[in-house]
């Protein structure tokens, strides 16, 4: 791996100390560097200017730099950037936790915070057992989880991945033996989900899916009328739904929260992803309350056992606030139904290209699935020569960009996933 030149000296000497997600850092071409962000842009040390087509990761929700976002982080930085939140609690933390369940249906009411999406999902798988356990029931212990799901990168969710796209094969026996159905979409995925619910029901503790889309799995969309069937067996077989909403949540999909557009209460959902508006880690894990209550006795040991060091940290819970302020005061979902009209305009065209299998969208999310991309890390440098952030993977390339992003900046990048297919 060899730097570009000219780079700054902190490239240089730092990058053969680094280690990046997701690379064969052997044959990985250098990584961009970047300098600075603003709106829907990145600013390199070269001077070149990308725009973001993927919100970071999903994340920057209102554009970078949102100027009442660091306002607010600014303040909470003067007074108190962070404090353990064992036996303390504080004014950011308590106002998120009241925000989001306001916004959140049912009685979703007991927010656990920690500060990633991998450890969100642990924390809600933790609670679907240990309410089990607490009953004494030892044997409802296993997760249904689905084929194309994706839910983290740690030990625990690795296992409830798509054992195909995920990492099963590497990790094999390592991994806990959790089951995979199919997402009952047709008769036949239906039948099949059925019959592997009326095997495992006594052992398991919870059925975990990703509503409306499942994300890093392949962006893979399913209308919102699968997920009230998943409702209902998780009602008839006394099991509990956990929705996974990181990627989800926050607008992405059209409404704030995926699941309205079901119609369903999951018992435990996991949020992430655009919680701050992109500027800081932050994880939330909100259960309703009869599991909240499964916890509640005389026995310490029925305590929720889980505690991350910077749990709720000051800064990222007033970025969230911050965030849940501009969704109040700008028309974030207006901007989505917008979005989702100039991706589905500018999409159009990649439809008839060789190699497209489907173009798709939905809210904020565009989508090219190709039969397959040979070489990704050639196919990022292509957009990137456009001017385009953009970062293809398995067979698709996609945008999530900011909903701030502006009409000429979506063009571009549409514009340029078209012109870099078409090559
Ligand atoms: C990103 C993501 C996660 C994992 O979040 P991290 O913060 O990367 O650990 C889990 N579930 C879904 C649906 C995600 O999109």
């Amino acid at each position: 791996m060899t730097a570009p030149s000219p780079t700054p000296d902190w490239y240089q000497q730092g990058l053969p100390h680094i280690w990046l997600p997701y690379s064969q850092m052997q044959t990985i071409s250098p990584p961009i560097a970047a300098a600075a962000t603003h709106g829907s842009r990145i600013t390199l040390t070269d001077g070149r200017e990308l725009i973001d087509g993927v919100a970071a990761w999903w994340t920057a929700c209102h554009g970078y730099n949102h100027p009442h976002i660091r306002t607010c982080v600014q303040h909470q930085l003067e007074t108190m950037p962070h404090v353990m939140f064992g036996g303390m609690v504080h004014e950011p933390g308590l106002r998120l936790a009241k925000r989001l369940c306001d916004r959140l249906p049912g009685d979703l009411e007991r927010v656990f915070f920690t500060d990633s999406g991998s450890v969100s999902v642990e924390v809600a798988m933790k609670m679907a057992i240990q309410s089990r356990l607490n009953k004494g029931e030892t044997r409802r212990t296993r997760i249904l989880a689905f084929r194309g799901g994706y839910h983290g990168d740690t030990l625990a969710t690795m296992a409830v991945c798509d054992p195909e796209e995920g990492m099963h094969h590497l990790y094999g026996d390592v991994l806990a033996q959790q089951i995979i159905a199919p997402l009952p979409c047709d008769d036949a995925s239906t039948q099949a989900f059925h019959a592997i619910l009326e095997r495992h029901a006594h052992e398991l503790a919870a059925i975990l899916v990703e509503p409306l889309v499942q994300g890093a799995g392949g962006m893979l969309f399913h209308a919102p009328e699968v997920l009230r069937p998943l409702r209902e067996a998780a009602d008839r077989y006394d099991v509990l739904l956990i929705l996974d909403e990181i990627f989800t949540g926050f607008g992405r999909t059209g409404t704030f929260f995926a699941c309205e557009q079901a119609g369903i209460v999951p018992d435990i959902i996991t949020l992430s992803k655009a919680l701050t508006g992109g500027t800081m880690a932050l994880a939330a894990t909100v259960a309703r309350r009869h599991v909240f209550e499964a916890f509640l006795s005389d026995n310490p040991e029925h305590a929720l056992m889980h505690g991350p060091t910077f749990m709720a940290n000051p800064l990222a819970c007033a970025s969230a606030n911050a965030s849940l302020d501009l969704f109040d005061t700008e028309p974030r979902l207006e901007q989505v139904a917008t979005i989702n009209t100039a991706l589905t305009d500018g999409l159009k065209a990649c439809r008839t290209l060789p190699g497209v299998r489907d173009v798709r969208t939905l809210g904020a999310i565009g989508v090219v699935e190709l039969d397959r991309i040979s070489n990704p890390d050639r196919l990022r440098q292509a957009f990137i020569a456009q001017g385009c952030w953009v970062r293809p993977f398995r067979n698709i390339v996609y945008l999530t960009p900011a909903f701030t992003i502006s009409e000429s900046e979506l063009h571009t990048l549409t514009r340029g996933i078209h012109t870099v297919l078409s090559a």
